[in-house]
């Protein structure tokens, strides 16, 4: 049995926090888009953990981690990671690197700065991890693919291709120095070598495991909103962060997805450019900013403040339908406790007074304003509190409010940022 837990908003929702929840019960967990270009928080017996590239079953000695095709695979910040995990205290997790994984090469965090910095004030946010550079030589077909570092040849001549135009744009476009192709075709050689006892055809490994009946685990990063096809454009991800791609990106039949989880917040953040509605500023930011997650909100791989604002239940209803979403998990919900009434951005209205109910193109988004309505705020702190129906009736209320407006149910409410703190409606 298949499960996806995705996010229905701008990313950060929470899902790290509920993939290692539910990874406890899953035999497979698989990233299957994305890079290390944003983190997952997790915080459980060995600490407390930013994960970027690696899934969230690493904490579980009985779970095979798999990453898939559709990744970014930056070779140093995996290392680093499970060094990371090491140090902490973590036994060795079971991983799998797909040999059809793309490599993120070290020129492509290059590119990424080079060109953040060409674009200046018209940059879209880029976490200058690589990403875009990657996934657009993906595309392009000049990518180089992790079974191709274990031939000299063919990775050579994949390499000469490719740097032609690195070169080529590195001279004349963004005036840098230039890649050596023998000291590159020599480095990637040394990284592969690095991860081989993780290469494996994890295609038919997922394909064998499914037939078998595990459960596996399909982990998203970012969210609905950062999707290049059905979210912000241009101010998106490289890569589809939709369970939908899920199946494509780890390598399943898409059949086989039974569950969706998509994870939001109780209020909404966003990391990086582009327009977000709900959006509120100043002081009244700062307080709703300090209070958030498990340290404030901040971003896990950037640090960069997030933007913060009221829960907005027309980009959530989108997020959670473009994600076919079976479920929704409400997280941060304790983070509302100090309002004596909280605001929800119920609908849109644009420059010349229509109002929208559901979530338009990015040209018409940049034009809206929200429209807000109040709830009662519960006024107490309801981290520790073990069972859904102790909660104030407010806090309750409002969790009702938030279902009828997304779309589709949510069972599982999280009260707080450690594994325990989740609460069963
Ligand atoms: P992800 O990328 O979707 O996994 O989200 P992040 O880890 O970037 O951001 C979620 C933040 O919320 C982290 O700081 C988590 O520790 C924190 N968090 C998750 N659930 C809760 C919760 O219910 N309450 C609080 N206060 N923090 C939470």
């Amino acid at each position: 049995m298949v499960q996806a837990v995705v996010g229905a908003n701008w990313g950060d929702e929470g899902k790290g926090k509920v993939t290692d929840m539910l990874a406890d019960q899953s035999d497979i967990v698989v990233r299957f888009q994305g890079g290390a270009n944003a983190g997952h928080t997790i915080i459980n017996e060995y600490g407390r953990f930013s994960l970027h590239l690696l899934p969230s079953g690493v904490f579980h000695k009985q779970v095979i981690n798999v990453i898939g095709p559709g990744v970014a695979l930056n070779i140093e910040a995996l290392e680093k990671e499970l060094n990371g995990l090491k140090e902490q205290g973590v036994p060795q997790p079971q991983l799998l690197i797909s040999d059809r994984c793309q490599v993120l090469m070290p020129y492509h965090v290059d590119f990424d700065r080079f060109e953040e910095e060409r674009l200046g004030k018209q940059s879209f946010g880029s976490t200058k991890s690589g990403i875009a550079p990657f996934y657009s030589d993906k595309f392009a077909k000049v990518g180089i693919q992790v079974c191709q570092l274990y031939d000299e040849a063919i990775l050579r001549e994949r390499l000469a291709i490719a740097l032609v135009k690195k070169n080529c744009l590195l001279e004349h476009l963004y005036h840098k120095p230039t890649i050596d192709l023998d000291e590159m075709v020599h480095i990637m050689m040394e990284y592969g070598a690095r991860i081989k006892p993780y290469v494996a055809d994890t295609t038919r490994f997922l394909m064998d495991a499914d037939q078998k009946g595990k459960k596996i685990l399909l982990e998203g990063q970012l969210g609905t909103l950062r999707d290049p096809d059905h979210g912000i454009y241009p101010y998106t991800t490289s890569s589809s962060p939709l369970a939908g791609f899920g199946c494509v990106g780890a390598g399943i039949p898409p059949t086989s997805l039974k569950k969706i989880f998509a994870v939001t917040k109780a209020y909404s953040s966003a990391v990086g450019a582009g327009p977000f509605v709900s959006e509120i500023h100043g002081d009244e930011a700062k307080k709703l900013r300090d209070r958030g997650g498990d340290r404030g909100e901040y971003g896990a791989t950037t640090g960069r403040p997030r933007s913060v604002g009221w829960f907005d239940c027309v980009a959530s209803r989108y997020g959670v339908m473009v994600q076919g979403a079976t479920e929704v998990v409400l997280t941060n919900l304790d983070v509302l406790g100090y309002l004596d009434a909280i605001p929800v951005c119920v609908a849109y209205e644009t420059d010349d007074g229509q109002v929208l109910n559901s979530f338009p193109s990015t040209p018409t988004l940049m034009h809206c304003k929200p429209v807000l309505e109040t709830l009662p705020g519960w006024k107490c702190d309801i981290r520790g509190i073990k069972s859904y129906k102790d909660l104030p009736e407010e806090c309750k209320a409002y969790v009702d409010f938030l279902e009828r407006a997304v779309g589709a149910p949510i069972h599982m409410v999280s009260n707080g940022p450690r594994r325990e703190d989740m609460l069963y409606r």
